[in-house]
């Protein structure tokens, strides 16, 4: 029987099963091979005898499984001729190994191993299935809807974040510093650390015959409760030194039990939740797969899918998953980006052209002389690209197509005086403006503005106090001079007395007030425009769609300017701002010096705060910002007020600290915004809720803890905060990191003033969730796509505007699947935004 071809590839069957354990034949794979090879009546140069003469001398025993693995699919395959051969002879007794399960593919085959285990597909499941249908243990159910993963089509749309490529198992001993590399290697320890004073985190030491390495995982400490003493696994990680040493950092764990380690060569990498390991993500995925990969409808239509020449949908799924190789994995995931930012585009494109036919704006004009006459009266010369940018608005909206503009400029580059203008041509035009901001403090900064730029004898002198609030009904008229009319301006927010909104909403809609300054509370039904001409939205990014559309459904069909100290990078602006025209004010008044920034590590902490309390002492005041804690906003709060009180009582005890959180009410967080600005404080402890545009001259310092945790966007706008005057300013990024790529990072924003160039940065390194903070981009989660491929990007767009000239709202029924995925995904989206 050892002779026979059957009875070879029956063992190896077996050993497969056995997962390579040498145990499928009694005395072991190598002494049955010999008795094959010697009964069959090989010949040296057959293939089964190639594939032994490279066996090494300890022969099949002494290889590691998933070296072993390899040898196995390769004698499978020899044996598999052999057969084949041996069938021209006469007719196989025993039935042939069962076939693939997967139905073949219009694509050409690829060069793999032919013997890729196959899940048997589920009957009976179709895409919305539960997961459960697919047989997890239900601790792994819930774990599953933990990462949001319901149902088999979830599953499906589960795409790996990576690819180990198991062919690359080095020698400790051969690793190299930088590039990410797979060990495997047998645990000698492992527990959990403290990673400097606040970071917990895990450590290992793995050895395999070459060496052993220290392996360390910055946070998880629940790592080391897997990796148990004298138990072998599979680490893929980035090498980087620790004391001049190699080390391992952050890697991925495989447990050498997972089949598919053994008999693939690109295995995918999943992200998952604590518990649920990997192997049973994989497993279940692959079930997905083999039941309902086909089921999927297809949403591309022929033609686009041929003219960008994309893997058809069942074909993607099959090779995200479990690649041919990573050239098929790359296209797969094309298909997929290109379809998602298809979708997306075709959303964002449609949502133009609807407010462009939705109605005609009011036509503004703003005179010359006007013009010049506002010009002039500025404390100030504008900037050329202030300049430019107010051209542009005018030049908007003396059409009636209404305008969709976003202005984008760095924190401080002097967007509001843009704004100014474009209200002023409103006001000019008969017709009302309003701008709304985020935050009650805010409206009030720009009510004061207004009041100064547009008439400063009025601001003269109260400016300094916020004599509109106290006044009572929140109306203040300025007299420009080179106007005929008065401009009749209001605040609204919500700490309005209901008596003084009322007054306020009432003379809004009897077209009493040119100009509505506010907050959300302009957003309430019982807000009706007389005649809105424009509106301003300030800070966008705090602000979803939403409520651009409900601020532009207020008054017809009003033009609307976006303005954002959030840089947005090309790839964004066709995405995410797709839908407006994009204005940037690239250039800083003058006579504003960059902040200074220095990456300060915990030992050089001292020197940091002796410099604010020096500055202090000369009459400035600092911010302290408490590092981001991603578990809560109440735990972030806590962190937050432990770190007040631990500055008041040991390092500042004499000065007047505030403390600002997001579990503070609005008043109370107005309160004490107010107090700061006013010099009532002299540091302001805060989370990250400080970020968005407050203007306080007086504050020169600002120290940021715990830095390494908030995109370097983030830290350029919280930077921004102190960037105000043409006093010398100072930002201090705290960190014990001991990541190098960290530290990296943190030294980027020492050198580099661009918010453009930090964004992109950022958009590269951590993606756009980062990027804005979490759900503020207005944009879905991205399966695929990456807001870094601009072409593809563009592309996307470029098929969105032919496949809606053609079929405007999707009706053709070869667009049904796409207009549902189209619809579905907006439809997340705008239920998402806050
Ligand atoms: P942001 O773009 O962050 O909203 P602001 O409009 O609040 O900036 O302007 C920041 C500060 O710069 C304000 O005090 C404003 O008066 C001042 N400013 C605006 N434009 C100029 C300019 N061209 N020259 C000097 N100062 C300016
Ligand atoms: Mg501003």
């Amino acid at each position: 029987m050892a002779g026979s071809y059957d009875g070879l590839r029956r063992v190896l069957a077996l050993e497969r099963d056995k997962k390579f354990s040498d145990s499928a034949v009694v005395g072991g794979l190598d002494e049955y091979l010999l008795r094959f090879t010697n009964e069959a009546k090989i010949g040296t140069s057959h293939p089964i005898s190639r594939v032994l003469q490279q066996l090494p001398p300890g022969g099949y025993r002494a290889l590691h499984p998933i070296q072993r693995q390899r040898v196995v699919d390769e004698l499978l395959r020899s044996a598999d001729n052999g057969a084949n051969r041996e069938a021209a002879k006469q007719t196989p007794l025993e039935p042939p190994l069962p076939p693939p399960v997967h139905k073949p593919v219009a694509r050409k085959p690829a060069s793999r191993p032919k013997a890729k285990p196959q899940a048997t597909p589920v009957a009976g499941v179709s895409l919305d299935s539960p997961v459960s249908v697919l047989g997890p243990t239900r601790p792994d159910v819930a774990r599953l809807r933990k990462i949001g993963l319901e149902t088999v089509r979830d599953l499906l749309f589960h795409f790996p974040k990576r690819y180990h490529d198991y062919s690359e198992v080095r020698p400790i001993a051969g690793l190299a510093f930088g590039e990410e590399q797979t060990v495997i290697a047998e645990v000698w320890s492992a527990k959990a650390v403290m990673i400097g004073r606040r970071r917990r985190g895990a450590e290992a030491i793995v050895g395999d015959d070459s060496g052993t390495i220290r392996i360390l995982w910055f946070g998880q400490p629940w790592v080391a409760k897997r990796l148990k003493t004298g138990t072998k696994v599979a680490l893929s990680g980035k090498i980087g030194s620790f004391k001049g040493r190699m080390q391992m950092e952050n890697p991925e764990i495989e447990s050498l039990d997972d089949e598919a380690i053994f008999t693939r060569r690109f295995v995918p990498v999943y992200g998952s939740t604590e518990g649920l390991y990997m192997k049973t993500l994989r497993d279940l995925v692959r079930l997905a797969v083999d039941s309902c990969a086909a089921d999927v409808p297809e949403t591309l239509p022929d033609d686009v899918r041929e003219g960008n020449g994309l893997m058809g949908a069942a074909e993607a799924f099959r090779q995200i998953h479990a690649p041919d190789s990573l050239e098929e994995a790359d296209a797969a995931r094309r298909r997929f980006a290109f379809e998602e930012l298809l979708w997306i585009e075709i959303g964002v494109v449609r949502r133009r052209r609807q407010w462009q036919i939705a109605g005609a704006a009011p036509v503004l004009s703003l005179e010359a002389a006007a013009l010049d006459g506002f010009t002039e009266s500025l404390p100030f010369e504008l900037t050329k690209a202030q300049r430019r940018a107010i051209d542009e608005v005018l030049a908007d909206t003396s059409d009636s197509i209404p305008m969709t503009r976003l202005l984008e400029g760095d924190v401080g580059s002097g967007k509001t005086v843009v704004a100014a203008a474009g209200l002023l041509a409103a006001v000019a035009s008969g017709k009302q403006g309003v701008i709304m901001a985020p935050t009650e403090i805010l409206a009030e900064q720009h009510m004061r503005t207004f009041t100064s730029i547009l008439d400063p004898d009025a601001a003269a002198p109260e400016a300094n106090g916020p004599w509109f609030r106290e006044s009572g009904d929140g109306f203040v008229v300025l007299r420009p001079p080179y106007l005929e009319r008065p401009v009749r301006v209001a605040l609204l927010t919500g700490s309005l007395k209901a008596s003084g909104k009322a007054a306020v909403q009432e003379a809004i809609s009897r077209g009493e007030v040119d100009i509505a300054v506010g907050t959300h509370a302009l957003l309430q039904e019982s807000v009706e425009f007389a005649d809105l001409g424009l509106a301003v939205i300030d800070e966008q990014h705090r602000f979803g769609v939403e409520q651009r559309a409900t601020l532009r459904e207020k008054g017809g069909s009003p033009h609307v300017l976006v303005m954002t100290a959030t840089p947005i990078p090309r790839t964004l602006a066709l995405t995410v701002y797709g839908d407006l025209d994009i204005t940037v004010l690239n250039e800083m008044p003058p006579g504003r010096p960059p902040v200074k920034t220095y990456f300060v590590p915990p030992r050089r902490r001292e020197e940091a705060t002796r410099f604010i309390r020096k500055k202090v002492e000369e009459g400035r005041q600092a911010f302290v910002i408490c590092p981001l804690v991603e578990e809560s906003e109440s735990v972030e709060a806590k962190a937050a007020v432990q770190e007040y009180e631990r500055l008041s009582r040991d390092e500042f005890p004499d000065l007047r600290l505030g403390l600002l959180h997001g579990r503070m009410s609005g008043g109370e967080k107005e309160a004490t915004m107010r107090a700061f600005r006013d010099h009532d404080l002299d540091i302001l402890v805060s989370t990250s809720v400080v970020e968005v545009g407050v203007d306080v001259p007086n504050a020169t310092v600002i120290l940021i803890e715990g830095a390494d945790r908030f995109g370097l966007s983030q830290l350029h706008q919280f930077r921004g905060r102190v960037r105000r005057s043409e006093e010398q300013a100072y930002c201090f990024l705290l960190s014990d990191t001991q990541s190098e790529e960290a530290m990296e990072r943190l030294q980027i924003m020492e050198t580099t003033d661009s918010g453009f160039d930090l964004a992109e940065h950022d958009l590269r390194l951590r993606g756009p969730g980062e990027y804005f903070g979490t759900r503020q981009s207005g944009l879905p989660d991205l399966r695929v796509a990456r807001l870094t491929d601009v072409e593809l990007i563009e592309e996307a767009r470029r098929e969105a505007i032919r496949i809606l000239d053609e079929d405007p709202e999707l009706e053709d029924p070869s667009h049904a699947a796409l207009r549902e995925n189209v619809s579905r995904l907006w439809d997340r989206l705008t239920s998402d935004v806050s």
